[in-house]
């Protein structure tokens, strides 16, 4: 079993790099290393903060508990069916590694969702999307302990109840399960996701017409590197707030008073608006607020600039909340979780 560390940083466990500690962190490296968190009497009365690649986390201060981290590693092919190719992977291993060795197999199909920072393990619990694909399209099942009924569990898409980055785990809370491994289904009759404006126009840029996997790929890599932070260089959690969906009558009735509006209508009848253009439009882009900043060529993200901690982060985030209902009437939802 691995061991208790008292006192331990979470520094380089936060993308934002937000400078906090645990009272303990424990390495978990196996199935049998998660198991065994049930069992140890000194991890039962304590609370336990499960973190991955902590890309998706806002950590307001010191954590007085457990923070479990998860390196279990691996990758196997685990079957395949007419349709497609089932691959497991350690909950502990980096996303865009996972997605790069994938496509040199010669097995695509997750290329639009290069770059995302974070571990496998991370990527159901907020059903990642980027350039036109969901995670839960390519998804089959997790293994995952639960903690609460003492078990591990295998969840289909069904059990993970997935929207719009958004799924179970979320709103059960980060102390409920612990996600071992992830497995994909890889579809083998693959097709381009080419239609985001940004990746169409980088392929155009590039003559191809009918792209293949790597140049996707190569293009999102290429549209991140170039709109997005790098954590290692600048910390942060990605886009801070979800895109808002609101009603059809709502979006005809907010585009009458601002003409310039976009909005991209869904299978249920609703609208998604992008939360960047509101949040660029009242004029925060670029705003920097001591050592906190929004990002200045993406609105939708907030960036440590330095020794800033969580909860400045969060009051700029309120305040940007603010502006955009009252201007547009929209409450922003704060995507990443908040411990
Ligand atoms: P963008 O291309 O400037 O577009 C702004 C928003 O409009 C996006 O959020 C996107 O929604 C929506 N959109 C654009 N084209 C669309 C289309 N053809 N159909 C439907 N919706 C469309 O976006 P961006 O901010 O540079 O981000 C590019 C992609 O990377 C987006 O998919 C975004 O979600 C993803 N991303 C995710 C994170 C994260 O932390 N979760 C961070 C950065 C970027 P969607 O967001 O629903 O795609």
């Amino acid at each position: 079993m691995s061991t208790l560390i008292p006192n331990y940083s979470l520094l380089r466990h936060n993308t934002f790099g937000f400078d906090v500690r645990a009272r303990f962190a424990r390495v978990l490296e196996s199935e049998a290393d998660a198991l065994a968190v049930l069992t140890d009497p000194q991890l039962a009365s304590m609370p336990r903060l499960v973190l991955g690649g902590g890309s998706n986390v806002v950590l307001r201060g010191d954590f007085d508990g457990c923070a479990l981290l998860i390196g279990i590693k691996g990758r196997r092919w685990v079957g395949e069916d007419a349709n497609a190719w089932y691959v497991e992977i350690g909950a502990g291993e980096n996303w865009h590694d996972s997605v790069a060795a994938l496509l040199d197999e010669g097995r695509p199909g997750l290329e639009n969702l290069a770059l995302i920072p974070g571990t496998v393990g991370a990527a159901p619990i907020q059903n990642i999307g980027a350039y036109g694909l969901e995670m839960a399209e390519r998804f089959a099942y997790v293994r995952a302990l639960d903690l609460v009924r003492g078990e591990i569990v295998e969840l289909d898409a069904a059990a993970c109840a997935f929207g719009y980055r958004d799924s179970m785990f979320k709103r059960a809370g980060p102390g409920r399960f612990i996600i071992l491994s992830v497995t994909f289904r890889l579809p083998k009759a693959w097709r381009a996701v080419a239609g985001y404006a940004d990746v169409a126009q980088a392929l155009s840029r590039n003559n191809i017409s009918v792209p293949a996997p790597r140049d996707i790929f190569d293009a999102v890599v290429a549209i991140r590197r170039a709109k997005l932070p790098d954590p290692a260089v600048c910390g942060n959690a990605g886009s801070f707030f979800k895109n808002p969906l609101i009603t059809a009558e709502a979006y005809a009735a907010l585009k009458q008073r601002e003409p310039e509006l976009v909005g991209y209508p869904q299978s249920d009848g609703g609208v998604k608006l992008a939360a960047g253009w509101l949040i660029d439009r009242c004029g925060w882009k670029g705003h920097i607020e001591g050592a906190v900043a929004v990002h200045e060529r993406q609105a939708l993200v907030l960036v440590n600039r330095g020794g800033a901690v969580g909860t400045e982060v969060l009051a700029l985030a309120e305040k940007i909340r603010h502006s955009v209902a009252t201007r547009f009437g929209v409450r922003l939802e704060i995507e990443p979780v908040i411990v």
